[in-house]
């Protein structure tokens, strides 16, 4: 079976599990596991920010932040698509008390005109308190597609001059990183907050880190613990994290390359009304005259599974358990499909 399902379904490789074998490890609540203290000061100084906290997960690590940043009642500004609120069960509410305030971007790709006209009166009582502004790159439901840095760095100043808290949702921001060569520092001076996923391209099995300065990671730290997130010998698990960053970042542009050729061959298929623009390793057709579910069924027959992404669509992510080989394949049996 050909499992483009999502990034997240990839198993370590034989060099990743080595690694994870040979960690040292201590209790990470005490602060005293090595390998996660390596990943965190690793990751903080990669970009540019003073501190790092390793996580179970991307859920977690952007839930933490939006906690640390607000008070119950605050607004968030992020786009109708965004992970934060469509993903995550309703964190927000839940976790933080909070309203978003739903934004419709270009594939969900927020700009300074929009975020600076949804901004509340901070005088008007009767309107919750704009807090913060939630930004996702790459994209996933805008079919992993990637932010201008320069649009970004306008959003940027808007949240300066209104005193808003920026937060990146970069659970594959490294996607976007090997395409557009830019480096991760030059996210790190733009975000009060970044969440990076490493159980997605990357390919480990589980893990993201939360970036900040020293007061955020130390707020982060209580927040994880009653999220039940305080792990003990985590390290044989950071050190998979610290092993993809080594060897998995550059291959990404691989997956984005195959992506780039399972776009096409969607494209081409009657049953296919459009195709979202290929910037990195996500596929997403929107379809006509067959259901997901139908499409989904007779694809899944001849070896191939995808995701079904709203009532007419469908999504494939491209991802290191996926070669050439698989390629070929995957473009015979939609040819045939
Ligand atoms: C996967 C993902 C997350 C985090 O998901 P977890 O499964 O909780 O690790 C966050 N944001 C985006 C855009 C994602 O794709």
């Amino acid at each position: 079976m050909i499992d483009l399902r999502s990034d997240t379904v990839t198993k370590p490789t034989k060099g990743m599990l080595e690694a994870m074998f040979s960690a040292e490890v201590g209790d990470d609540v005490f602060e005293s596991d090595p390998t996660v203290n390596k990943l965190q000061e690793c990751v903080a100084e990669m970009f540019g920010m003073q501190a790092a906290l390793y996580c179970p997960s991307g859920t977690m690590t952007n839930q933490i932040a939006l906690r640390v940043a607000t008070r119950p009642q605050d607004e968030v500004i992020c786009d109708k698509r965004s992970h934060i609120y469509l993903y995550e069960g309703g964190g927000m509410a839940y976790n933080s008390m909070l309203s978003p305030k739903l934004l419709d971007g270009d594939r969900g790709r927020l700009t300074a005109d929009l975020v600076a006209n949804n901004i509340n009166d901070p005088a008007d009582i009767h309107l919750p308190r704009t807090r913060l502004v939630g930004l996702e790159n790459t994209m996933n439901k805008g079919g992993g597609c990637i932010y201008d840095i320069n649009e970004i760095r306008k959003i940027k100043k808007v949240c300066e001059q209104n005193g808003l808290w920026l937060h990146l949702d970069g659970a594959r921001l490294f996607n976007a990183l090997v395409e557009t060569q830019e480096k991760p520092s030059e996210y790190g001076v733009l975000f009060d907050s970044i969440s990076i996923c490493f159980s997605k391209g990357l390919g480990a099995p589980m893990g993201s880190v939360l970036l900040g300065s020293n007061e955020t990671i130390r707020e982060a730290k209580r927040v994880r613990k009653v999220l039940g997130g305080g792990m003990r010998q985590v390290g044989y698990l950071a050190a998979a994290c610290l092993y993809a960053l080594d060897h998995h970042v550059d291959r990404l542009q691989e997956d984005h390359a195959r992506a780039k050729v399972l776009g096409q061959a969607m494209a081409e298929k009657s049953f296919v009304k459009e195709v979202l623009p290929v910037e990195t390793n996500i596929v997403i057709a929107e379809l006509e005259g067959v259901s997901p579910q139908e499409l989904l069924k007779s694809l899944e027959a001849s070896g191939l599974s995808a995701v079904p992404f709203g009532p007419a669509a469908i999504r494939f992510v491209t991802h290191l358990g996926f070669d050439d080989n698989q390629l070929d394949e995957a473009v015979v049996i939609l040819k045939n499909s």
